[in-house]
């Protein structure tokens, strides 16, 4: 194997840019040419490719977003699509691919690999909700933000006595909203794993006043409701009033968290080895703290799962 390229898709995560710089740096260590293609799966069709130097990748891993830039492309989708990618791929003298993004990213990967191209997959995205793995880059640096938002606001829930909602992202994983939850000592975490049970909530909310607490705060993850919705159904059915607030793409921004520059180092780094191995199909990422790659299809196989006895104990901590 003589040359790789390396892109960011979908979504972008804090902690991309220092993938991108450990899949530089490791493919030049072990001798490689690495090229970055720019904006995603849609700057391979466009053959937007430019080689990259160990400096290309200087003074970037404190940078939240990505440098090659990332994109959705809808004519990826179309096999028309995927077969002009594997033109300027082949155009390029490219013999593998580090693809780093979300679940959508990683099925247009799976999809290239079937037309001949062997990609590794490394996972990027705030909402953790990639199957396989527990943790994908960016959610750590996304968890501290919330948390940071949720401190705050609790100094003005307390001074005023009030019920605040906080909406957070996650798509349909509960994740971000329980970790900040828990970590944020929030009274209630609302979770799209869970069902959603308007009773239970106002009567926990009851509870809480009747105990003479004067003020509460709400974590509600965007795939069960938005905030807003939820604050209409405690005003209609318990005439509990609320402040909402919806913490909105602030989450996807920001410079990187120690945690998500090193595990960003590492999946970036394994991401090259597995390609040097000759392996084709793979995701890289992390079970009970040590790296590991597996089957890409794995991915899809099932739903990423919640540990919930984090959320049995978040409900037992905040009585
Ligand atoms: P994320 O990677 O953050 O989940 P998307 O779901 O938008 O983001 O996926 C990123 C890109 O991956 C899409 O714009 C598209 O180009 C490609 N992609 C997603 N799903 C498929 C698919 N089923 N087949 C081919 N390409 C896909």
């Amino acid at each position: 194997m003589k040359k790789i390229a390396v892109l960011t898709s979908g979504g972008d995560a804090p902690g991309m840019n220092a993938a991108v710089r450990a899949v530089v740096r490791k493919a030049i260590y072990e001798g490689l040419d690495v090229a970055g293609v720019l904006n995603g799966y849609q700057g391979l069709i466009e053959g937007k490719i430019e080689l990259l130097q160990l400096g290309s990748v200087g003074d970037i891993i404190q940078r939240g977003g990505t440098i090659l830039r990332s994109a959705r492309s809808p004519e990826f989708r179309t096999l028309e699509g995927r077969q002009k990618a594997v033109e300027q791929i082949k155009l390029h003298g490219i013999e593998g691919l580090v693809v780093i993004g979300g679940d959508g990213s990683f099925m247009g990967a799976l999809e290239l690999t079937l037309l001949g191209i062997p990609c590794v997959c490394v996972p990027a995205t705030i909402d953790n909700d990639i199957n396989g793995t527990e943790f994908t880059i960016g959610f750590d640096t996304a968890l501290n933000t919330v948390i940071e938002a949720i401190d705050k606001i609790r100094d003005t829930a307390t001074s005023h006595e009030r019920t605040f909602i906080v909406e957070v992202m996650g798509r349909n994983a509960g994740d971000l909203a329980l970790w900040a939850g828990l970590a944020g000592g929030a009274e209630t975490i609302l979770i799209p794993e869970e069902k959603f049970d308007s009773t239970d909530l106002i009567k926990r909310l009851k509870s809480g006043t009747g105990r003479g607490k004067k003020h509460s705060i709400i974590v509600v993850a965007e795939g069960v409701m938005s905030a807003n919705e939820l604050a209409d159904i405690l005003k209609k059915e318990a005439n509990i009033e609320t402040r909402v607030s919806v913490l909105g793409h602030i989450q996807r921004g920001g410079s990187p968290s120690a945690r998500d520059r090193v595990i960003a180092s590492q999946y970036g780094a394994r991401a090259v080895e597995v390609l040097m191995e000759g392996r084709s199909g793979v995701a890289v990422g992390m079970r009970d703290h040590l790296v590991i790659d597996y089957d890409l299809q794995d991915v899809f196989k099932g739903l990423h799962e919640l540990d919930m006895s984090m959320y049995t104990l978040s409900k037992e901590l905040s009585i």
